[in-house]
Order: C-alpha cells, then sequence, then structure tokens
C-alpha cells in the first residue's frame, strides 16, 4: 500500500530525466484487486485508474462514480469487439487499439454517441505469437488508418516480453511514436516504470506497487 512511495519515485525520476514536474500520469491499476483497497486509493485522492477487463471495470467503477465524479479510468486489456460501445461509456482512454476492425467499430460508435475516449494503439514491441498489438513495422500505417477515422490518437502503449530488458522496448516505442508525431507514451509497470519514465513514458501503468499482489480471481 504505497501509494505515496510511487508518487514520489515518479516526481525523482522526472527530475533526473529533466521532464517537467507532472509530466507522467500514474495510472493505478486495479484489476483483480479488492474493493476496500481500491476505495483506500481513492481516499487518498488518487483518481486515475487502470483495468485490464471491460466486465469487471463495469461491475467496479460505475458505482465509485457515483461518489467521486472526476474518476479518469483506462481500459488497458485487449479489447474484444463485442465490449467496444460498453468500454467506450466506461473508460475516459482506452490503450489496446490493435486492428482495424476494432478502430472502425470506434469510429461508427464514436459518431453515434458523440464522444470517442482518448486512444492509444498497442504495440508488440516484442512481436510475441500470444501478445495483442500491431506489430512494430506496421505501427505507421496503422496509426495512418486511425487518423483517416478520425479517431483521438493520443500516443501508443506497449508491454514488454517479461524475459527481456524492457528499455529496449521502451526506446522502440518512443521511436515509433515520434516518427508518427505522437506525444503519448503508455508504458512502464510496476517493476520498471522508472527505467520507462527516463524513456518518455506520459503514462504508467502501477498495479501491484500500489495496490499488494493481485489476490487471485476466483473466475
Ligand atoms: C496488470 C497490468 C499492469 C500492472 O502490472 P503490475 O506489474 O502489477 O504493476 C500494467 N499494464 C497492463 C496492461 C496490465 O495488464
Amino acid at each position: 500500500m504505497s501509494l505515496d512511495n510511487i508518487k514520489s519515485r515518479i516526481v525523482k525520476s522526472e527530475a533526473e530525466a529533466g521532464r517537467a514536474p507532472g509530466s507522467v500520469k500514474l495510472i493505478a491499476v486495479s484489476k483483480v484487486q479488492p474493493n476496500e483497497r481500491v476505495a483506500a486509493v481513492l481516499d487518498q485522492g488518487h483518481r486515475v485508474f487502470g483495468e485490464n477487463r471491460v466486465q469487471e471495470a463495469a461491475g467496479k467503477w460505475p458505482a465509485f462514480r457515483e461518489q467521486y465524479s472526476d474518476i479518469d479510468l483506462h481500459i488497458i486489456g485487449p479489447l474484444q469487439s463485442n465490449k467496444t460501445r460498453q468500454a467506450m461509456e466506461l473508460a475516459q482512454s482506452i490503450h489496446t487499439i490493435d486492428r482495424a476492425k476494432l478502430a472502425k467499430a470506434i469510429a461508427r460508435i464514436a459518431q453515434e454517441i458523440g464522444s470517442c475516449p482518448s486512444l492509444f494503439v498497442q504495440v508488440n514491441t516484442g512481436e510475441e505469437e500470444q501478445k495483442a498489438g500491431i506489430i512494430p513495422a506496421q505501427t505507421d500505417a496503422f496509426v495512418a488508418e486511425c487518423r483517416a477515422l478520425d479517431l483521438p490518437i493520443e500516443g501508443l502503449m506497449c508491454i514488454p516480453p517479461v524475459e527481456e530488458e524492457p528499455s529496449l522496448h521502451f526506446a522502440l516505442l518512443a521511436k515509433l511514436a515520434e516518427r508518427n508525431g505522437l506525444t503519448g507514451l503508455s508504458m512502464g509497470m510496476s517493476g520498471d516504470f522508472e527505467s520507462a519514465i527516463a524513456l518518455g513514458a506520459t503514462h504508467v501503468r502501477v498495479g501491484s506497487a500500489i495496490f499488494g499482489a493481485r489476490v487471485p480471481a476466483s473466475a
């Protein structure tokens, strides 16, 4: 339980990287955490949260939002097409745009409901078979496709392979974002958010270092 600890480490990393104070947004990843742990973090004044399943987010956040109207919710897990509308209605940001079908669905629903969350394109920087995301070589074309649909693409997101040095992946993501004129970089988790900040992260997604180890899901 150390929101303050993580916040001060972020401030320190921003300073060390010569970045403006407050340039990194801390997304507290609350997936699978008991509600009382989430409530404790809300109590401490934090409002930015991440969930990786739409279903779980839908069961948890509408009630918290009744208490705190300024919650900033980010969907950071793979998004099934049939959950797109629900995700857009629940969240202020979606980090996992990774295919044309999803981009088109978001564009259509945004027209209908008259609003759209801010969006990140997920890049599979390690080109891992089992992982979601656009491969690096297709990123420029996919970003262009999203822009042609008028989608509000804020930046890129990645989850480095567990076995590899994350900073190589962070550097690659930063390079891809820069050459596409994108300023948002969603990268860095509990174990590596400081090196992500050194390489330009604007959004770090930190779960267990704030909330403690995840309680295993029963379902
Ligand atoms: C769970 C998760 C995180 C947070 O992981 P921790 O190691 O607990 O900080 C970050 N990003 C994504 C996409 C996740 O699913």
